[in-house]
């Protein structure tokens, strides 16, 4: 079989590129990084979705041990790329697979932020893995998500149980733990709404689910992912604190970084949150979900 083409590099366009201007190749332009020059970096982090408070502890720790010196665009961009790395690196976790059987994993998050596809992308690894996978389509009252599901389901090699449209996702989650239980499987993953407009009905309906399977399992559910989509930018932010009230989220998965989204709000979660990133969407097929890697992330961004 022919070598895979490997892909071509993301172009995020390159911050600092755009801070010092490109210099000829033999000219190595150094400037002094100065207060004009932290306020600079500062305005392009913000540029990037980080959010006024990171940029600005980014750029101090820029600064820190280097104020005063000259550097090349170069070793900036380095430096930068270092520091937001550092931020990243305590948060880069895959999803913990534990001995419990079943493991369950709550899926979270707002209507169109790619938790289907997450799902799908999720069951077809832990499949790769040798894990056995249930899902459950939680969404009762979306008939298209709940198609969705299925036909993600069906990709993965994964069974999905579904309830008839509008009944009780609890009840359905109930029964999903008890075959899950019956078959002896792995990991039962549960879709659930994603319809924030009414924040008290989707807290009920969570809570609701929550308490029946702990009927079954007091430790469940051992995971509660939110998904999040990289190019509602700050709007991520706001999601998280939401969920947070709504439900005890344990982890992150981010989506859509294979588009325009630069993705620097995923620095300013890490800053304000501290909540595990297990994987990152990077784009529409089966095998578009990656582990989040800081250093990887840390330079595409900063180009
Ligand atoms: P849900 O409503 O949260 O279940 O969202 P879906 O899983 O249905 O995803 C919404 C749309 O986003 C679909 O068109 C997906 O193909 C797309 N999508 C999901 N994840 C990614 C990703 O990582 N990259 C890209 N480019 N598109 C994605």
């Amino acid at each position: 079989t022919p070598a895979p083409t490997p892909a071509p590099p993301r172009d995020r366009g390159g911050l600092l590129g755009r801070l010092t201007g490109r210099a000829a190749p033999e000219t190595v332009v150094r400037r002094t990084l100065d207060d004009d020059m932290l306020e600079r970096i500062e305005e392009l982090l913000i540029t990037s979705d980080m959010g006024v408070e990171t940029a600005a502890r980014v750029a101090a720790n820029m600064a820190e041990g280097r104020f005063g010196r000259k550097f090349s665009t170069e070793e900036l961009k380095a430096v930068m790329a270092g520091e937001i790395a550092r931020i990243m690196e305590p948060v880069a976790k895959p999803m913990p697979l534990y001995a419990k059987r079943p493991q369950v994993v709550l899926v979270v998050g707002v209507n169109g932020s790619g938790k289907t596809t997450t799902i799908g992308k999720l069951a077809s690894q832990f499949r790769a893995a040798g894990k056995s996978v249930v899902i459950a389509a939680g969404d009762t009252f979306r008939a298209a998500a709940v198609e969705q599901l299925q036909i993600w389901g069906d990709r993965a090699g994964v069974p999905v149980m579904t309830a008839p449209e509008g009944s009780d996702p609890a009840s359905l989650a109930f029964d999903a733990m008890a075959r899950a239980e019956a078959e002896g499987a792995d990991l039962l993953m549960i879709d659930t709404a994603g319809r924030l407009q009414n924040r008290q009905d989707l807290m009920e309906e969570l809570a609701k689910i929550v308490r029946v399977i702990r009927k079954k399992d007091p430790e469940a559910p051992h995971n509660t992912i939110l998904v999040l989509d990289a190019t509602t930018g700050q709007n991520a932010l706001s999601q998280v604190e939401i969920f947070r009230k709504i439900a005890d989220v344990t982890g992150l998965v981010m989506t859509k970084l294979d588009g325009t989204a630069k993705g620097g709000v995923l620095v300013a979660l890490a800053d304000r949150f501290g909540l595990p990133i297990h994987a990152i969407g990077v784009g529409e097929q089966i095998d578009d979900l990656s582990p989040f890697d800081p250093e990887d992330f840390a330079k595409a961004l900063t180009g």
